[in-house]
């Protein structure tokens, strides 16, 4: 009989029991945060794996970033470098530099764009190693 009613005193205690503890909590935090870093790494993939290059919205060039390589663009006194996963354009005659300032664009998505040469380099994801979505 002793036994019968510590036993249902312990059940009406876990009863009364908070749904969500202290530690529930955090933990649900920190779920949303492991799932909210997840989801923008699905969704943005970290670095980009093909380079393509327009010259006056003409594709001249479509590269990939993993390969090291100086090549001219063609129709233009500009040279694209493409080194450790990014792109650049490291020589150009155009006024301002702005191109050459950009520096290197790894990302996908990332563009650099000379006005007035006419250039666009663009960063695309391609599937290639992109973690999760393969377009
Ligand atoms: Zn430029």
């Amino acid at each position: 009989m002793r036994f019968a009613s510590h036993t249902e005193k312990n059940i009406t205690h876990y009863k009364k029991a908070p749904f969500l503890g202290v530690w529930d909590f955090v933990l649900l935090l920190a779920l949303i945060f492991a799932a909210t870093v997840a989801l923008k790494y699905y969704i943005e993939p970290e670095t980009g794996s093909v380079c393509t290059v327009y010259v006056d919205g003409e594709k001249v060039i479509e590269t990939d970033l993993l390969t090291d390589s100086v090549t001219a663009i063609p129709g233009t006194h500009a040279v694209l470098t493409i080194k450790d996963g990014a792109a650049a354009i490291t020589e150009n005659d155009c006024p301002n530099k702005i191109c050459m300032k950009t520096g290197f664009v790894g990302r996908a998505g990332g563009t650099i764009v000379c006005a007035p040469n006419k250039i666009v380099v663009k960063i695309s994801g391609g599937g290639y190693f992109v973690t999760g979505v393969h377009k």
